[in-house]
C-alpha cells in the first residue's frame, strides 16, 4: 500500500500561510509536504511571503505551474488558449487550470491528506479536489472534517454503525447523552448541522476519536494511518488569530492588507486589499481596484492592457470607466458609507467588515 502524503497548499494569502506555521509548530512529526500553484500574476507581497515562510519553515515551498513547458506566465499562456476572455466567476478557468489541474498532477493516485486554512470563523467549505484519493482536514476550525466524511457518519443509515463504535470510544461521563445525541435520526426539522453542534458541544475530541474510528472502516487515506495528531485538536483559530501567528513568527502579514487611509468628503475611511491572488483577480469589490490603481498604478495599467476586444474584469464597467475621479469619488464615498452603517450596525472592527469580503472567491487562491 502506499504511504499516506500529507500535504498543504500556500495560496500566498494569510490564512494557509498561518496554517503552514501552525502545523510546524504544533505537529513538527508530520512530514508536510508544502506547495503553491504559482499563476505568475500575484502582487510581489505574495512571493515575499512564501520566501518568509520557506525561511521559517526550513523547507521548499514546492512551485507548481499549469504551463511548464510555455515560455509565456502561466497565466497568459492560458489567456492565449481561451483566446483572450477573461475568467470570472462563471468561467473560472483560472482556478481550474492554474491551481486544481496541477494540484491534482502534484498528487497522483498517491492517498493525500491535505491541510486547508479555513478559519474558525468562516463559514464555508473549502473545495480543494473531488478526486476520492484527496480528504482534506481544516486544523483551524471546530469541526475539522470534509462535509462528505460528516454527512457519512451523520447518515441516518450509519446510526446503529456509529453507535457500536462509539463503544470504543472514552466518553467517561459523557458517554449516556453521546448516545442518545447519536441516536438521534436527522428530519426536516433536526438537521445534519445541528446534530453535529450538539455533538461538538459536548465533546470535540470525543466527536473526533469517533470520526477517525469510522474513517478506518473506509477507503479514505487517513484509513491507512494508526494515529492522527489532529484528533486531540480543540483550538478554533479565528482571524485576529492569524494576524498574530503571522506577526509572532516574524514571517509577516502581507503588506497590501494593511490599512491605508483616504479621504472623501471630508472624512476619512481606509481601503486595504482583502486576499491575495492575481493583481487583475475578477473577485475583487471595487474598492479593492481603486486601491490598486492608487497603491500599485503599473499593475492597474497591465489589469488594463488585458481589456480588450470587449471583455472587462468586472462586468458592465471597464477599467478606463472605474478610474474616472469622478467615478473614484463616488466609490470611496459608498465604501466609506457602508462601513459606517455597519460599524453601527454590526461590528466595532473594521477587521470583521473586510472578513466579509473574504467569504466569496476560490479556496485554492485565497485561503
Ligand atoms: S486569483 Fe482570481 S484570477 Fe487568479 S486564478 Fe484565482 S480566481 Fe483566477
Amino acid at each position: 500500500m502506499k504511504k499516506v502524503r500529507h500535504v498543504l497548499g500556500i495560496s500566498g494569502g494569510k490564512d494557509s500561510a498561518a496554517l503552514a506555521i501552525y502545523m510546524k509548530n504544533n505537529y513538527p512529526h508530520l512530514d508536510i509536504e508544502y506547495y503553491t500553484a504559482d499563476t505568475g500574476k500575484e502582487l510581489d507581497e505574495t512571493y515575499k511571503l512564501i520566501t518568509n515562510l520557506e525561511v521559517y519553515l526550513g523547507k521548499k515551498i514546492l512551485r507548481l505551474t499549469g504551463a511548464n513547458n510555455s515560455p509565456e506566465l502561466p497565466f497568459d499562456h492560458f489567456l492565449k488558449m481561451y483566446g483572450g476572455y477573461l475568467p470570472s466567476s462563471n468561467a473560472r478557468w483560472c482556478t481550474k487550470n492554474l491551481k486544481l489541474a496541477p494540484f491534482e498532477k502534484f498528487v497522483g493516485n498517491d492517498p493525500v491528506i491535505s491541510y486547508v486554512g479555513i478559519r474558525g470563523d468562516e463559514d464555508r467549505e473549502g473545495y480543494i479536489s473531488k478526486k476520492n484519493n484527496i480528504q482534506s482536514i481544516f486544523p483551524f476550525r471546530r469541526n475539522i472534517w470534509s462535509e462528505d466524511v460528516i454527512s457519512k457518519v451523520l447518515s441516518n443509515e450509519s446510526i446503529g454503525f456509529v453507535l457500536e463504535l462509539f463503544e470504543s470510544v472514552e466518553a467517561n461521563s459523557k458517554t449516556d447523552r453521546y448516545k442518545e445525541i447519536l441516536k438521534n435520526p436527522l428530519t426536516s426539522s433536526y438537521n445534519q448541522q445541528q446534530k453535529l453542534n450538539q455533538l461538538l458541544d459536548l465533546g470535540i475530541k470525543e466527536f473526533n476519536k469517533l470520526v477517525f474510528t469510522f474513517i478506518k472502516s473506509t477507503k479514505y487515506p487517513l484509513a491507512q494511518e494508526d494515529y492522527f495528531p489532529l484528533v486531540e485538536n480543540e483550538e478554533i483559530l479565528v482571524r485576529s488569530d492569524i494576524f498574530n501567528i503571522l506577526e509572532t513568527s516574524g514571517v509577516g502579514v502581507p503588506e497590501y492588507y494593511k490599512e491605508i487611509e483616504f479621504e472623501v468628503n471630508g472624512k476619512i475611511g481606509t481601503y486595504a486589499r482583502s486576499r491575495s491572488g492575481c493583481f487583475f483577480c475578477f473577485y475583487q469589490q471595487k474598492i479593492e481596484w481603486v486601491w490598486l490603481y492608487e497603491q500599485h498604478n503599473e499593475l492597474f495599467l497591465k489589469a488594463m492592457e488585458y481589456e480588450k476586444d470587449g471583455y472587462t474584469w468586472i462586468q458592465d464597467e471597464p477599467l478606463s470607466e472605474l478610474i474616472k475621479p469622478e467615478r473614484i469619488h463616488k466609490i470611496k464615498e459608498e465604501y466609506v458609507k457602508r462601513t459606517n452603517r455597519k460599524n453601527k450596525v454590526q461590528s466595532p472592527y473594521l477587521l470583521d467588515i473586510l472578513s466579509e469580503a473574504e467569504g466569496e472567491g476560490c479556496a485554492s487562491c485565497f485561503i
